[in-house]
């Protein structure tokens, strides 16, 4: 039955992997790869000088894409069906998860654009349906939650609503009039990040953004009123700090600060997918971090979720590359 397969946990986490190719610093340095992916779902590491690591050699996960892979198809193949669920009336997300420059936020915009325009294609083919499209966007930086649909940079407290949840008090949420405005919107997004970048020094490997589009559809007369045709979720398009941050021993001062917090936030979204994959009842501590509150709705219950961890080929980044395959690997 369909519901035994969407509820199940190996059809609710969707695990893939994207490896990017080697930049020009890297060639430049002759810098080198060790990773092959030997079919669409494996990845092994075939350099013997490091054989007698205690790492595993190969890898599997739902799909793993190679360096010359377009994000269309990796969109396609590993976000595509978690993303249109959202028309479905069921909340999902879709992450990325990997060390800085791994390739998250190239990954994550061309995903987000694909599934505007597969929203977009949805809503023409069902002109029986009225549709609502509403669209906010928030940074969480220092554990510190930020509006960037707001040139007004103060922190945004997290409320206890009965009946939806977290949610986060004063965030401007923009009715969304139709896709031009929805790329402007996200383009203002991609600026606003930009400008927090230079303010706050490379900000974007400490900070989490979260990109939130909501869906409402009714058959048409009954559009705004009650009913049982009407269906509301959210699809949210997560670009993760930079995982080294939770890995990494900062020292001294704001620094020491910085790597405490976005260590919390991205160990709890750990702890919280582990648990989740693993499809056990019990505990899931989402309110230990301001990131999993914002997402628990988009992460628990019938949620379906997507998880792209981006990876660096090179030599030099091994090490962070290991981390980054054994989250994906506790993650599916
Ligand atoms: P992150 O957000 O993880 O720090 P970026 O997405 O900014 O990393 O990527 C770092 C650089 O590598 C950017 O210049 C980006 O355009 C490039 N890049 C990342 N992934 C790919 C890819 N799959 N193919 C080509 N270039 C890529
Ligand atoms: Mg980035």
């Amino acid at each position: 039955k369909i519901q035994d397969l969407m509820s199940s946990s190996s059809e609710r986490i969707v695990v893939s992997v994207r490896l990017r190719p080697l930049n020009s610093k890297e060639l430049a340095r002759n810098d080198v790869s060790d990773w092959e992916c030997i079919n669409d779902n494996t990845i092994i590491y075939k350099n013997s000088l490091f054989e007698r690591s205690p790492y595993p050699t190969g890898y599997t996960f739902d799909k793993v894409f190679w360096n010359d892979c377009p994000t269309e198809q990796v969109y396609e193949e590993a976000a595509k069906e978690v993303a249109l669920s959202v028309v479905s009336g069921i909340n999902s997300s879709i992450f990325a998860y990997g060390q800085t420059s791994s390739g998250k936020t190239y990954t994550m915009s061309g995903v987000t654009e694909c599934a505007v325009s597969d929203i977009y294609d949805h809503i023409q083919e069902h002109k029986e349906r009225a549709f609502v499209l509403k669209f906010s966007a928030m940074e969480i930086y220092n554990e510190a939650v930020r509006d960037l649909l707001s040139a007004d940079g103060t922190p945004l407290r997290l409320l206890d609503d009965p009946e939806r949840g977290t949610v986060v008090d004063r965030l401007i949420e923009e009715t969304v009039i139709d896709q031009d405005h929805l790329h402007e919107l996200l383009s203002l997004c991609a600026t606003q990040r930009q400008i927090g970048e230079t303010c706050l020094n490379e900000n974007s490997s400490r900070s989490h953004q979260i990109l939130r589009l909501t869906i409402e559809s009714s058959t048409r007369e009954y559009l705004g009123k009650d009913n049982s045709s009407t269906l509301t979720a959210s699809v949210d398009f997560v670009d993760l700090a930079g995982s080294e941050r939770a890995s990494q021993a900062l020292s001294a001062g704001t620094r020491l600060k910085e790597g405490c917090h976005i260590n919390r936030s991205l160990l709890t979204l750990g702890t919280v997918i582990r648990k989740l994959s693993k499809g056990k009842t019990g505990h899931v501590p989402y309110r230990d971090s301001k990131l999993t509150r914002i997402l628990q709705s988009s992460l628990g219950g019938n949620a379906r979720t997507a998880i792209i961890c981006t990876i660096s080929p090179a030599r030099g980044h091994v090490e962070q590359t290991r981390n980054t395959l054994s989250f994906a690997n506790c993650a599916k």
